[in-house]
């Protein structure tokens, strides 16, 4: 056991997670000596404290950490090649530090004049017989300059590390007063990551509760004491969810949710979730979600802490790998937004409900909702019961697949449903009935269902709800379900919706077949996400060759590479997601132009060397062996190395981990 912990002890009936959320916040400063010409090392970063005064940080009267006040300067070193290309693009583009590149990697540096360290470090020149001057208010201003970090929060690494991993050499390192405030991270409790990233403000109006937030822009993310190529394990899984949602017109919503939890590698009593604690509505007003209590399956009132979009709960007792255990959260709040006050909310697939990161969201589903008439509301799954009840319309449904992305979505819907054996499609026009366009698109969904079928495998909800959302130009899909902008509900009724009706059949099943690629084979997290775009952007291409003709068909290929060209060297696609820069415009397209196009060239590429029968094989092979489980490309290159007896493990480090594009496959 760590003294700390010993130490926390020593509370009364035990402390209480605020309060230790609270004692990490106000931690103390010991006697302040001089110090100069003096190094520490991290993992990559090499800091050096050139002159000035160092302090120890205590909690509880433990040494955690020291504060610097002074002049140093620091360097970071990635030699890590899956990520040479963001690296460049970021430090170039979205912050003010240097960057050289030397054999050994690229070197990142800058200079500041206040260090906070927590964590174990090299024993530091012992006491000095001088004094220096007090450094408390310095260190005030250092934590409140960041206390503002939302990229994470550094109370709830402290509390799950001295609880559950108290040997573990998590570290964070605060530099601030040079050009960027930088903090550099090594977290081996749950991203098992070494991270260095710098921290701005948000630009423009923001609303009240992001006034002082600062978000991190990413300069390095690399795996800690792992590699890029395997799945990373989560602390726990959430394997199970019931939600009931009363959600009358006006006031407050109800949300009661009971989670089935797996603690996986270890024993652990503290746990993370990620749930919305502020979000802003169209008109900049914060509105709220509020914890009530959160108590385990005896009923026990569990203590918590609910800050920046993160929920942490602490059990009190160890839960014993491989054992589920149930929590009982009871939310309320004023989170159900209507954009633009139109007739409608989503629950979409940020945090409502307090959630792991994707690769623990592993659950089935039970879900309730009493939405006030007149609006009604559509859940994913098998429905159980649909009816009024007095002033509300009750909805209950279950799925039993495990699932990421559960939603609900209400408003005021007029539905209309095709029946298929063993299939439900309910497609929902908002605001009037659109019963012509309606039926069409659920003939459309079906007919591009039957398409897939043979070497998809069988569509794996027995219902899909096919909702309008009012907007253009976007769709998305959470499971058994489609968001769709009004565009694909007015073919060429005017100008604005004929532009983004262009490429709407091609959308429409871009959407259909993300319910194979991102639901029966998940991605465990943003590095895979080609998993789930690429490939339903390569099937839907094949109907619009079906159902178009080659040329259709090599029109989008063109396009893939046309847009790929454009973005190859800003970053590999696992590591698209972190582009940043001030053209945000360009980072979108760029982000887009690997994580979608890329990746479905190289599976037009794989088609075109494998032939249909292999391709087609490697397609179905995927999706029967991975079904309802996580794919990783790892698992991509045994398969296709496996069905065609070659070695593609060269083509996608050139081009999948690296950030060029060979014309054509080995
Ligand atoms: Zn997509």
């Amino acid at each position: 056991m760590s003294l700390l912990l010993v130490c926390l002890f020593a509370f009364q009936d035990g402390p209480k997670l605020t309060d230790i959320v609270q004692a990490y916040d106000q931690a103390t400063l010991g006697r302040a000596v001089p110090i100069f010409s003096t190094q520490i090392k991290k993992g990559h970063l090499k800091v050096t404290l050139d002159q000035g005064s160092i302090a120890p940080v205590q909690l509880f009267g433990q040494d955690v950490g020291v504060f610097f006040k002074g002049t140093g300067s620091f360097e970071y070193v990635s030699s890590d090649r899956v990520e040479a290309a963001v690296l460049r693009n970021n430090v170039d583009k979205a912050t003010g530090l240097a960057l050289e590149s030397k054999d050994d990697g690229r070197h990142v540096s800058g200079d500041f004049r206040s260090l906070f360290l927590y964590g174990s470090f090299e024993p530091l020149p012992g006491p000095s017989d001088f004094g220096a001057p007090d450094l408390v208010s310095s260190f005030e201003k250092h934590r409140t300059d960041f206390a503002g970090d939302v990229s994470s929060v550094a109370a709830h690494r402290f509390v799950k590390q001295i609880f559950d991993m108290p040997a573990s050499p998590y570290s964070r390192i605060e530099l601030g007063g040079g050009k960027e405030d930088v903090v550099h991270m090594i977290d081996p409790l749950e991203s098992h990551t070494e991270q260095l990233y710098v921290l701005r403000g948000f630009m423009g109006q923001v609303p009240g509760h992001l006034k002082n937030a600062r978000y991190g822009i990413s300069v390095s993310e690399v795996p800690w004491e792992r590699n890029w190529q395997d799945f990373l394990n989560p602390p726990f899984l959430l394997t199970h969810v019931d939600l009931t949602l009363n959600a009358p017109k006006k006031g407050d919503a109800n949300l009661e949710v009971v989670e089935t939890l797996l603690p996986m590698d270890r024993n652990q009593r503290i746990f993370r979730f990620n749930l919305f604690s502020e979000q802003s509505d169209d008109s900049f007003k914060t509105r709220t979600t509020r914890v009530k209590h959160v108590r385990n399956a005896a009923g026990k009132e569990l203590s918590f802490h609910h800050a920046k979009d993160q929920l942490l709960v602490d059990l009190e007792e160890p839960a014993v790998a491989g054992q589920e255990v149930k929590l009982h959260f009871a939310i309320e709040g004023d989170f159900l937004i209507r954009p633009n006050n139109d007739n409608f909310w989503q629950l979409g697939v940020a945090p409502w409900f307090p959630i792991p990161e994707l690769n623990g969201q592993y659950m089935t589903v039970h879900c309730k909702v009493s939405v006030e008439d007149p609006f009604i509301a559509f859940a994913p799954g098998k429905t159980l019961r649909r009816e009024k009840m007095g002033d509300f319309n009750y909805l209950e449904t279950q799925i039993d697949k495990p699932v990421q992305f559960m939603v609900i979505h209400a408003g005021k819907y007029y539905v209309e449903e095709v029946t298929r054996e063993g299939l439900t499609v309910r497609v929902a026009s908002y605001g009037m009935k659109k019963k012509r366009a309606a039926s069409q698109l659920a003939r459309l969904a079906v007919s591009i269902i039957d398409f897939y079928e043979p070497w998809l495998g069988p569509f794996p909800f027995p219902e899909l709800n096919v909702l309008e959302i009012n907007a253009y130009g976007y769709g998305q899909a959470p499971p058994g379900t489609m968001f769709i902008t009004k565009e694909a509900f007015e073919p060429l009724s005017d100008a604005v919706s004929s532009v983004f009706s262009q490429g709407a059949n091609h959308r429409y099943a871009h959407e259909i077949a993300h319910q194979y690629w991102g639901h029966v084979i998940k991605m465990g997290g943003y590095e895979e996400q080609w998993l789930t775009e690429s490939f339903a952007e390569y099937s839907s291409s094949l109907f619009i060759k079906y159902l178009k003709g080659d040329d259709a068909y090599r029109r989008m290929v063109q396009g893939w590479l046309a847009r790929t060209m454009t973005a190859v060297d800003a970053a590999s696609i696992p590591t698209a997601n972190r582009l940043s820069g001030k053209d945000s415009i360009e980072r979108f397209r760029n982000r887009t132009a690997l994580v979608y196009d890329k990746g479905a060239y190289l599976l037009y590429q794989l088609h075109q060397e494998l032939g249909d029968d292999d391709f087609l094989t490697f397609l179905r092979s995927y999706q029967g062996l991975f079904a309802w489980k996580y794919g990783t490309t790892k698992d991509v290159v045994s398969l296709l190395n496996h069905i065609t007896k070659k070695d593609y493990t060269a083509f996608f480090e050139t081009n999948y981990w690296g950030s060029s594009l060979t014309m054509t496959a080995p």
